[in-house]
């Protein structure tokens, strides 16, 4: 068998990993309608979760790999304890690293200055509707208002670009596009729809509900018209399109009608310690069992190695032979 040839972390497409998501937790405090079901979640067991030191020690293997990158995700990763502890830490691995979060917003009315001074350099918080009974009936929870909270706060911290993820499902707020991409430009937020993946926990995924990349900027474009931005990061997953009249940029994930596997530079750390190396890899490396077990840091290293080698060339959803993996979305880390 091939092995691979160089230190870093490479795989057999050439692609190069840079990127290291870590859900800190699956757990939420928020059932959006196409990550959860309203009830039954099967949460992890807390000791099955990896502590903050096994996180900052596998994440500083990843970082002497080549690793440039850190996003905090879950789950919400605020429902975490103590989570700008483990910022802290992470942030005193190597100055100048790119640390960022995806979170739901809820908690950062409370914790988003906290997190700043830890260490946290950008933050992406989900919204995918303005209208507080809509925001009701898709999180199931009644918690507008303190996203709008948080991202305020998030703002008095200083945080700087603010990035907006929003999900459209068709028949609940498709028709939400241009409103979001007002408000966002006004607010001068970054705006980012990404298209509904099967990665819901109760999988029921209908690409016949999946908005379009292409029907969202068409809509975009017929009251604000746009153009491509010029290109940036090759391996970013958005792609970005600028206002003609200047006042911004919006983006859109087209994870399911134009792939971007090819560049893809990711990697995800489950909460209970798995590596994925694709979103829909249906096989898993349990580092939690290696680093419980006694393994160096130099076994770690070459563990991971051997893992990201084997990185799948890309997802299969366009294809018949395509299979939902049987976690979901909120237990990998999105
Ligand atoms: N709870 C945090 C939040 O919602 O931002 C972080 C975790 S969440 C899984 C990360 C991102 O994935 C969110 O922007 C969410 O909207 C998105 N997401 C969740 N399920 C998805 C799905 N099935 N397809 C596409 N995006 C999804
Ligand atoms: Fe929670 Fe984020 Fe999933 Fe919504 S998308 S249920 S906030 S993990």
């Amino acid at each position: 068998m091939r092995t691979n040839p160089t230190s870093g972390l490479v795989d057999t497409q050439g692609r190069t990993v840079r990127d290291l998501r870590i859900s800190v937790t699956d757990r939420c405090n928020l059932r959006c309608v196409y990550c959860m079901p309203a009830e039954g979640m099967p949460w992890l067991p807390k000791d099955d979760l990896l502590t903050y030191e096994e996180i900052t020690r596998f994440a500083r293997v990843c970082l002497d790999l080549g690793v440039t990158g850190i996003r905090l995700t879950g789950g919400e990763p605020t429902v975490r304890a103590d989570l700008p502890i483990l910022v802290r830490m992470l942030d005193g691995l190597a100055p100048g690293l790119d640390l960022s979060m995806t979170t739901n917003g809820l908690k950062l009315a409370a914790m988003a200055e906290p997190l700043r001074a830890a260490g946290l350099r950008r933050v992406n918080v989900s919204l995918d509707t303005l209208d507080p009974a809509r925001f009701h009936r898709l999180a199931r929870r009644d918690r507008f208002h303190e996203v709008i909270a948080g991202l305020e706060a998030a703002r008095r911290a200083g945080f700087e670009p603010i990035k907006i993820n929003a999900v459209l499902m068709r028949g609940f707020n498709e028709d939400e596009v241009v409103p979001l991409a007002r408000w966002a430009r006004e607010r001068g937020f970054q705006l980012r729809f990404i298209e509904w993946m099967p990665l819901d926990f109760q999988q029921s995924w209908d690409r016949a509900r999946l908005v379009p990349a292409a029907e969202i900027l068409d809509a975009i474009h017929a009251v604000f018209p746009l153009e491509p931005a010029a290109a940036g990061d090759p391996s970013a997953p958005a792609s970005l399109y600028r206002y003609r009249d200047g006042s911004g940029s919006v983006g859109v994930i087209a994870s399911v009608t134009r792939p971007f596997c090819g560049h893809c530079d990711r990697i995800r750390l489950t909460a209970d310690g798995q590596i994925r190396t694709c979103l829909f890899a249906l096989r898993e490396y349990d580092f939690r069992k290696a680093m419980r077990g006694g393994a160096s840091d130099s076994e770690i290293a070459e563990l991971l190695r051997a893992a990201v080698w084997r990185k799948e060339p890309g997802h299969l959803i366009n294809s018949p032979y395509f299979r939902q993996p049987a976690r979901g979305m909120s237990a990998i880390g999105g």
